[in-house]
């Protein structure tokens, strides 16, 4: 049994290597999708490297204030090949609140309605025995994220199906022939970064401090806080706490928890307003292609039409929204956070 890892170095990692060292062995893994370009089985590497660049800078983007670049561990393209994300033995932004306790693996492509590959599921289940002689794991698969989170990750044709078939083939190879792994996995990085702090810290109104600056921050950025960023938390600080929690459908207590922080991490920088008859304004498609991606019928063109308006009511209605068929910080964050 052989199985290659492409390592950081080779596919031109930028960004930081997680934000902190784990040691001993993770639980189990995880498995995602990146819901980013789907490539072709015959892809070539630069292109599959070109793709690691991309999510590099889409955990930058969303995680990059914690010290984090890739979200995940490993990622699989449909060719079958595998590439370092974050180190094993460094801390990424996968599997929320488990980051620590479990690793990842994150097939790169959309799997709501299409099929991973042959070369794809195989190279997990190699990836996983290996790594449990390797002693990055002691378990197997532990779930799919959408089993810890309101997700549809990783998506229907990796979740419903070859979950258990890629641990079942895993078990075969570990039952097998004395095997030979090499993977080409470089040492755990020495380089440390603060970490943020990411649990036990609560900010509810009346709060000074760093914390509250940062809970302002994040909800400045996904458009729910306008106000000064002053480490204090009033009363607007409040009602922005409460409007993300209304937005990601979780418990509206006002209070910045880890279940808020979460909620807020795994979403985009907010775009910006759409409104009905809006054209070419770069605001739209943002929208109309998260919809596209969560399987709405929908044209991705920026221009906020009456099929656009629709699709949104359509959206907010079964989400217990506001129904007025704009795009804003309430939809925009439920369009990241709610279950399909
Ligand atoms: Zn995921």
């Amino acid at each position: 049994m052989t199985v290659e890892v492409i390592s950081r170095d080779v596919w031109g990692a930028r960004r930081p290597n997680g934000d902190k060292n784990l040691s001993g062995a993770a639980a189990g893994v995880f498995v995602h999708h990146s819901v980013t370009t789907h490539l072709p089985e015959d892809a070539t590497v630069e292109q599959e490297c070109a793709e690691m660049r991309k999510l590099e800078s889409i955990g930058y983007s969303r995680f990059g204030a914690f010290g984090q670049g890739i979200s995940y561990n490993l990622v699989v393209f449909p060719s079958g090949r595998a590439y370092e994300g974050v180190s094993m033995h460094r801390r990424g932004a996968h599997t929320d609140g488990r980051n620590s306790v479990v690793r990842s693996i994150c097939f790169a492509g959309n799997y709501q309605a299409t099929e991973p590959s042959a070369a794809a599921v195989e190279t997990a289940a190699q990836l996983l025995a290996h790594g449990k002689l390797a002693g990055w794991w002691t378990g197997l698969i532990l779930g799919g994220h959408r089993d810890i989170k309101a997700t549809s990750c990783p998506g229907n044709r990796v979740y419903l199906l070859p979950l258990e078939a890629m641990n079942a083939r895993a078990r075969a190879l570990l039952g097998g022939a004395a095997p030979v792994g090499n993977p080409v996995v470089p040492a755990p990085s020495t380089a440390t970064r603060s970490s943020y702090r990411v649990s036990g810290e609560y900010v509810q109104r009346g709060d000074y401090g760093p914390g509250v600056g940062d809970a302002q921050r994040e909800l400045a950025r996904l458009g729910f806080y306008q106000g000064e960023l002053d480490d204090a938390a009033g009363p607007q600080t409040e009602t922005a706490i409460r409007a993300l929690q209304l937005a990601a459908g979780i418990a509206r207590d006002g209070v910045w928890g880890d279940e808020s922080r979460a909620a807020a991490a795994g979403v985009p920088d907010y775009p910006g307003v759409t409104v009905l008859g809006t054209r070419h304004t770069g605001r739209t498609e943002p929208y109309q292609q998260r919809l596209a991606d969560r399987g709405w019928r929908i044209t991705v063109d920026d221009w906020h039409g009456g099929g656009t308006d629709k699709v949104l009511k359509a959206f907010q209605a079964e989400k217990g929204l506001t129904v007025d068929g704009d795009g804003g910080p309430q939809t925009w964050t439920a369009l990241y956070t709610r279950p399909l």
